[in-house]
């Protein structure tokens, strides 16, 4: 028997999670990481047992007794048996005039010019194989062909996927992880370690990324299903980058987004807000003053702290974040443009240009349309280089920062936004109102987020 220690505001029943052991013999003091290694080398010091790896690993059929995939190079002989088709009678193509019945076998059993060969070996009449390869086979390694789609005569060039590989980064869904993915790494390793692949890493994929879905009353839109929502019919009503913004904006990407009867709403302030940068872009409605003053830049300093927070959350893939920072931005600069103090014209330039970059990504179409017709002259906005915040203009100089006890807001500090851990954690101990909180209690854990928060646990 084992026991790990509960945390100290452990409520409930048995306590399943990671903690240190305690009244567990040899293993005292471990964590369940440790404990585990700990109880294996016990088992194996006395004779009781070994470690062991089981990869589950079984056989895998790839033939499907369908239509849509890749015809297996296999023809039968009377005499020969199964033989394989010549390399260079490969690739078997499918023919294209099947017909598709619903007695539920592959449209090339039935296809007589398709079926009917000659054997390789005898030249004698001989059937080709019917059955196709389950996409699997292929979806495990076509990143290879993608770093050279054009080299004749074999599956890959090494050199030039040597030079790409691994990919960077996998975007899909879910359902990719447990199965092709696995398989993509294993058709990787198995072609490494039969020198078809040298120099390639043993790990196709750097980094996997898994996006949502959208579900519509509760359940995955699909196509088997019939309950999609055709994207076409907002081209016309609100353009394709209204639709592709709603998409940024309705939440993480990692999230599932529910379609509800707010999201035609949702859709149209995304519409909305192009209309906006749009009509601001042509200084509609603005007033200008001459010289640059203190609302001028704090214009350009919301403008510089939008630039940092935008290229962050690009990088983070917090695009619903980037969305609303690019909005609140832009209330900024409209707000200052059209009152009636006015704005400075290189401020605005300046402004509106970074804007238009900043949602380039997002919003493609509209944005290359301002673009142009700000500088026709100029090559599109989606070659000009992403903007770089200056740090003069980013800087902050000081921020709220938060103190809770045991999770209970008690103080809140103005604090250099570039202070540590350790400085954020002594200022806040240091606070007379949290040294007569904390008066008569020990503090167990010091929890500092600087700048934010600092949570001190007693
Ligand atoms: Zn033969």
């Amino acid at each position: 028997m084992r026991t790990t220690q509960p945390p100290v505001d452990f409520e409930g029943g048995a306590y399943s999670g990671d903690g240190v052991h305690v009244n567990s013999g040899f293993m005292d003091g471990l964590d369940v990481a440790s404990a585990k290694v700990k109880a294996t080398e016990y088992l194996a010091e006395h004779a009781n047992g070994v470690t062991k790896v089981n990869y589950r690993l079984r056989d895998w059929l790839v033939s499907r007794q369908r239509f849509w995939g890749c015809p297996i190079p296999i023809v039968y002989c009377d005499t020969h048996g199964m033989v394989p088709v010549p390399e260079e009678q490969l690739p078997i193509v499918a023919p294209d005039d099947v017909t598709m019945d619903k007695s539920g076998q592959s449209p090339l059993a039935t296809h007589e010019g398709f079926r009917n060969t000659t054997c390789p070996v005898c030249g004698e009449p001989a059937r080709r194989e019917a059955d196709t390869m389950d996409t699997f086979t292929d979806s495990s390694w076509y990143y290879l062909r993608f770093a050279d789609p054009f080299t004749p005569g074999q599956a890959f060039d090494p050199v030039e996927a040597a030079k790409w590989m691994p990919v960077d980064q996998y975007i899909g869904g879910i359902e990719h992880a447990i199965l092709h993915l696995l398989y993509a790494r294993f058709y990787l390793k198995a072609l490494v370690d039969i020198g078809m692949a040298p120099g390639l890493p043993r790990e196709p994929f750097r980094r996997l990324f898994t996006q949502g879905m959208i579900r519509l009353d509760g359940t995955k839109m699909s196509k088997s299903k019939g309950n999609q929502i055709a994207p076409e019919k907002y081209y016309d009503t609100v353009g394709a980058d209204g639709l592709r913004l709603f998409h940024l904006f309705a939440g993480p990407p990692a999230d599932d987004v529910d379609w509800t009867d707010q999201t035609e709403e949702i859709i149209e302030g995304c519409a909305r807000f192009l209309d906006r940068v749009y009509r601001l872009s042509e200084y509609d409605e603005v007033n200008f003053h001459d010289a640059v003053d203190d609302a001028d830049v704090g214009v350009r300093r919301a403008l510089h702290r939008a630039i940092a927070a935008v290229t962050e959350s690009y990088e983070r893939w917090s695009y619903n974040i980037g969305v609303a920072e690019l909005m609140q931005l832009f209330n900024t600069v409209s707000k200052a443009a059209r009152g009636e103090h006015g704005i400075e014209r290189t401020t605005l330039d300046e402004a509106i240009d970074t804007i238009v970059k900043l949602l380039a990504p997002m919003a493609p179409h509209v944005t290359a349309e301002i673009w142009e017709s700000r500088f026709p002259d100029l090559a599109s906005v989606h070659l000009q280089s992403w903007p770089v915040a200056d740090p003069e203009l980013v800087k902050q100089d000081s921020v709220t920062m938060v103190v809770q006890i045991n999770g209970k807001v008690r103080a809140r500090l103005q604090i250099d936004p570039t202070t540590s851990e350790a400085g954020a954690e002594a200022l806040a101990l240091a606070d007379p109102i949290i040294i007569g909180a904390l008066a008569g209690v020990s503090v167990q854990r010091v929890v500092a987020r600087p700048p934010r928060l600092v949570n001190i646990i007693v």
